[in-house]
């Protein structure tokens, strides 16, 4: 009997280093060749987007916009356009809790070099936050800041845009059962054929230990930790990566914050804008949206979930 020895339908794995973070795909495909093919399309994505997004890349589209947009309006691709107007509206319904333009000070700590801003430092520079400083003219796709020295960064949001991105081209070829997650940030396509998919929240302070785990599917799934990038500075603090844009310092009170909803887009933004909120503002700004839920870790490692995911109360 002929052995059909092109058919190779399996699940197919494969991983990248892309934004500063590592993308893994997953997905069940037919053949060899299709999954290289539609694997390399998706991974490649990643890089686009951190071509254009990365405040890293002096040549990125966002490091011009940095530069020239206290002068003049700057045009924008579409991407990055998209990007800006979620950013906007997660900014809205946070009150400003997630503010793109933290970076005016978020530039100032080197977590690598352990180094943070003095108070003076700061001081001088937290008056450039405030995203509402940042005009976007849809019609025209351009941008514009309204003062010098703001700057934009787009680390709490760029990730799920370019999940949502990859994504869309797996969809597209066909692909019914995938797991696509750059860092923190997930989108789940359909189940892992006949389960669901399973998919942990890591405990806060212990790399290898899930707090709890979800059978999940059709879900995008975004975690925002202290854990990420930090340093522990000589008097014991822990000086991590989400910056509260009222203070310039980072946010104490919440670990981690998870967050499940459709697009990841949406996800990222607001797992970021909930650390910054805390658990009870967090909370109450993630049961007024539809279709979003939150699990929230706090700093004394207490799990507050919201009500889409508390148990039903049973009926008699
Ligand atoms: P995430 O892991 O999605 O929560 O993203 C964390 C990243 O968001 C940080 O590394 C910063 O680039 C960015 N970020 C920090 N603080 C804020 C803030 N208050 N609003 C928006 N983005 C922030
Ligand atoms: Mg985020």
């Amino acid at each position: 009997m002929l052995l059909p020895t092109l058919v190779q339908a399996q699940w197919y794995r494969y991983t990248d280093t892309a934004m500063t973070t590592s993308i893994d795909l997953e997905f069940w495909a037919e053949d060899r060749a299709f999954a290289e093919r539609t694997a390399n399309r998706v991974l490649s994505v990643f890089h686009q987007v951190d071509q254009q997004m990365s405040r890293y890349r002096e040549d990125s589209e966002l490091s011009r916009v940095n530069r020239e947009a206290a002068g003049h309006p700057v045009k924008v691709s579409s991407g990055l356009l998209r990007v800006l107007q979620k950013a906007r509206m997660v900014s809205d319904l946070s009150n400003g809790a997630f503010d793109i333009s933290f970076g005016s000070v978020g530039y100032l700590y080197d977590y690598r070099a352990k180094q943070q801003p003095t108070d003076e430092d700061i001081a001088s520079h937290l008056g450039q936050i405030n995203y509402r400083d940042i005009v976007l003219d849809e019609e025209n796709s351009s941008v514009a800041y309204r003062q010098q020295g703001l700057l934009v960064d787009l680390g709490g949001i760029a990730k799920g845009y370019a999940v949502d991105l990859g994504v869309g081209i797996l969809k597209k070829a066909g692909v019914r059962h995938a797991r696509l997650s750059a860092g923190g940030d997930m989108r789940l396509i359909g189940d892992r054929r006949g389960r669901p998919w399973v998919v942990g929240v890591r405990d806060p302070r212990t790399e290898d230990r899930n707090a709890v785990v979800l059978p999940l599917v059709d879900t995008a799934v975004s975690t925002s930790g202290d854990y990420e990038r930090f340093f522990i500075d000589e008097a014991g603090n822990r000086i991590h990566h989400i910056i509260a844009p009222g203070t310039g310092k980072p946010v104490r009170g919440v670990q981690s914050v998870t967050i499940l909803g459709e697009d990841a887009l949406t996800t990222d933004g607001l797992s970021t804008a909930v650390f910054v909120l805390g658990s009870e503002q967090g909370l109450e700004m993630i049961n007024r949206l539809p279709g979003i839920d939150a699990i929230i870790i706090d700093e004394h490692r207490r799990m507050h979930y919201s009500e889409g995911l508390q148990p039903p109360e049973s009926v008699n």
